[in-house]
């Protein structure tokens, strides 16, 4: 079994990234900017929030936070997100998931100006995405692509169960790798809550990405042989020995499933350290106008 080494590859694209910023700034242009809304305090939102910042400052970008009260009304939310739409400075923004239960989040989303949407949330993008057209992708489901790309996992013609199907992951998730591309050609499953007998599912399958919430749901017996684990599940667990009193957990029964499968991704130390990383990386894309201003050129041997 290999570890798939989020950390150790998110650090190794900041430091390319950080790279591209000098050469820009050298080439006398301006830094990428990436500004992220913050509606309210809940805490794993800040948490979230604050350390897509930091990742910011480590590769050289420059980024702002706006920090809005809990009781701002949809309207007001709207004026802050024409005022980042139209601010020639910034290149991209995140307005930071979930919304207060008042404010429409479908009617936030559309709002966001699709060249500026480096989340890949909006309509526009997720269809451009379908399309396997150059787009933003969403965060998450770009980071797993990218781990799978960087430890050589081939994926072609191979079983690939998706088990939730939120647009933000598990949905994209599916549509990514069952795209004519090198990492994708798979054969998709795409698993959710009324999905009967999802052990049967699971143990065809030669890839799992788990993108459910529930702390270590997919046990040792659900899983086949050699088989490739995506732990995407972020759960705040109580746990009195810790300073913050809470550790985090994944989808996966890691001690049960690790010895079985040829590859698994770690929580904490996977997935989630890839997704504040495709974050920069779309920033970057928006920063040079990859998608949307320069003409797009397809290499028609991958579409
Ligand atoms: P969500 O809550 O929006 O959706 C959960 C999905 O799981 C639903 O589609 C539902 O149908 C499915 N599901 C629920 N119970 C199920 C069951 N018993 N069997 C099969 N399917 C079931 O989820 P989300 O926003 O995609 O988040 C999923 C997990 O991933 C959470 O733990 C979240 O914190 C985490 N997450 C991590 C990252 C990261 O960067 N690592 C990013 C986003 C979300």
């Amino acid at each position: 079994m290999e570890l798939l080494d989020g950390k150790k590859i998110a650090t190794e694209i900041k430091a390319e990234i950080a790279i591209e910023v000098k050469n820009l700034k050298a080439n006398g242009k301006k830094v990428p900017h990436l500004a992220a809304v913050l509606v309210g305090d809940d805490g794993a939102s800040q948490t979230y929030v604050n350390s897509k910042v930091k990742s910011c400052e480590e590769v050289g970008f420059k980024s702002t936070l706006v920090r809005l009260n809990k009781d701002i009304t949809e309207n007001e939310l709207l004026t802050q997100i024409n005022l980042l739409n139209n601010d020639d400075s910034v290149d991209g923004f995140i307005i930071q998931l979930p919304l207060p239960k008042h404010i429409n989040e479908e009617k936030i989303l559309l709002a966001v100006a699709p060249e500026k949407d480096v989340d890949g949330f909006h309509p526009m993008n997720v269809g451009r995405m379908a399309l396997n057209m150059p787009t933003y992708l969403p965060a998450t489901p770009k980071g797993i692509l990218e781990l799978l790309k960087r430890y050589n996992i081939s994926t072609e013609g191979k079983h690939c169960v998706v088990i939730g199907r939120s647009n933000i992951v598990g949905l994209p998730m599916s549509i990514l790798m069952a795209r004519k591309n090198k990492i994708g050609n798979c054969t998709v499953t795409l698993c959710h809550s009324k999905t009967k007998n999802l052990k049967e599912e699971t143990l065809r399958a030669d890839i799992i990405i788990a993108a459910l919430g529930i702390p270590e749901f997919l046990k040792g017996d659900m899983v086949k042989k050699g088989a490739t684990i995506i732990d995407v599940g972020i759960t705040r667990v109580q746990d009195h020995s810790k300073k913050s009193g809470f550790r985090i957990v994944g989808d996966v029964d890691f001690k049960a499933v690790s010895p079985k499968c040829s590859y698994i991704s770690p929580v904490p130390g996977g997935v989630g350290l890839m997704t504040v990383v495709s974050l920069l990386q779309n920033t970057l894309s928006a920063a040079k106008e990859e998608f949307y201003k320069k003409t797009i050129n397809f290499n028609l041997d991958e579409v």
